[in-house]
């Protein structure tokens, strides 16, 4: 049954960078900051609890961001930095461990605990490292502490993924180096689209596959020269770097995202396994088809509209390539806050020619820009849409990609439809 290579071809490193010219800004900038991530996470990793230590503005933020408040034992909190921390009056240290001795004796059922940094514990210079270090040494084995920053000083809401991801990838097993091939799917997905993509890989011969994260931290995935990596989302960049030092290989690829997305992405692993072409199709074709007739449904209200994105969640590039491809849309401007030219390098060579790439932020200018080319759709984050409809612009909110199950053939439709969405609400509301 399995095709799989005992010795997997070295997968090709990314060619010459083809990238269109970038418009590189710098300036104010308007989006989350790496504690929305847990909003996800949280929901990912079942045995883990993402103890933020920061301000009420901190709380405030995850409360009123998740809306999940509601369940009787939630899986993340805020640990309030109070004045007389600022002011250095307390020692947060002993608060801090007094804080985490509390939660963990009243909840047996966590794990793993991820200390998460934040503005205000990086303004007094709160060593988390330590603090996960001493309260590992402390509860181990019954629960791993582990720390990271979801500061918004320097980050983007989805680089809080990339930053607990990257935390993880020191933890995870050593694989032998003669070790059989391996498959790790890197990127937190729905569930219902892991399993999926999981179905798929099996279909085409692989039986070796992990993913990082887990959905439970007991269940971390080896790693090893013997592993080979495909990315699930886009802004991984430190934990890919994590995993080539201990040895793995990405394997580059499009994202996951539309009919051509999801079968290059599936098509670098089974080239990798050198699973035969006659297979992929046999594997692949149904759910092409499915997907092909699901999109097709939007592209009479798509083609030809014209999109701009701001900066804001790192999907920018991957989705702009599907809209332009598979629905025919205009792109005016494709915003990202960060370009990781050789993650991208795939997504970057698939863009129409010409196409308009910004890089980070100077939000008065895109504004201008934007204003200027009166585009039909508009993708920003929360704080911009408001304003931008205020003035007439139809707007998506681009929190809305990462929370949606978007990736793989099944959910194609559902991504355009997203799109969709608020151009048929713009046209019922002009009727
Ligand atoms: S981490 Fe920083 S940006 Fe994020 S809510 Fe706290 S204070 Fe605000």
């Amino acid at each position: 049954m399995s095709q799989v290579a005992t010795t997997l071809p070295t997968p090709s490193k990314a060619g010459a960078c083809s990238a269109p010219e970038v418009l590189r800004e710098r300036g104010q900038r308007e989006v989350f900051c790496g504690l929305t991530g847990i909003i996800w996470l949280h929901r990912k990793i079942q045995d883990a609890f993402f103890l933020i230590v920061g301000s009420r503005t901190c709380a405030h933020l995850m409360q009123s961001a998740a809306g999940v408040m509601i369940f009787a034992e939630p899986r993340f909190g805020t640990a309030i930095i109070e004045e007389r921390d600022l002011a250095g009056m307390a020692d947060a240290n002993d608060e801090l461990d007094k804080v985490v001795s509390r939660l963990l004796a009243r909840r047996p059922d966590i794990k793993l605990l991820f200390l998460v940094g934040s503005c205000p514990s990086e303004v007094i210079k709160l060593d988390l490292s330590r603090a996960a270090q001493r309260l590992s040494k402390q509860f181990m084995p019954d629960v791993r502490v582990l720390n990271y920053s979801g500061s918004g000083i320097e980050t983007t809401f989805t680089q809080g993924e990339d930053m607990c991801l990257a935390a993880l990838v020191p933890e995870l097993p050593a694989e032998t180096s003669d070790a059989e091939p391996s498959l790790m799917l890197v990127g937190a997905l729905a569930d219902v689209v892991e399993d999926q993509f999981l179905r798929s890989f099996k279909a085409l011969g692989l039986d070796r596959i992990s993913v990082l994260p887990p959905r439970r931290s007991t269940d971390l995935p080896a790693v090893g020269p013997n592993t080979r990596f495909l990315l699930c989302q886009p802004f991984l960049g430190e934990t890919a770097r994590l995993l080539e030092e201990r040895g793995a290989q990405r394997l580059a690829a499009p994202f996951p995202l539309g009919v051509e997305g999801t079968t290059a992405w599936l098509k670098a692993a089974a080239d990798a396994w050198q699973v035969s072409e006659q297979r992929f199709r046999e594997v692949t074709a149904p759910a092409q088809q499915r997907a092909r007739i699901a999109t097709a449904r939007y592209r009479d209200q798509l083609a030809g509209q014209r999109i701009f994105f701001f900066p804001d969640s790192q999907l920018e590039i991957p989705i702009a390539r599907f809209l332009a491809r598979e629905l025919d849309m205009q792109l005016i401007e494709v915003g990202t806050p960060y370009l990781h030219r050789q993650h991208m390098s795939e997504e970057l060579a698939l863009l129409p020619e010409g196409v308009q790439l910004s890089e980070g932020q100077h939000v008065d200018r895109q504004i201008d820009r934007c204003r200027a080319a009166q585009p039909d759709l508009t993708v920003c984050g929360l704080g911009l849409a408001n304003p931008l409809e205020q003035e007439g612009l139809t707007t998506k909110w681009s929190i809305e990609l990462v929370f949606t199950p978007i990736q793989g053939f099944e959910q194609a439709g559902d991504l355009a439809e997203l799109f969709a969405r608020p151009l048929v609400r713009r046209t019922k509301l002009e009727v």
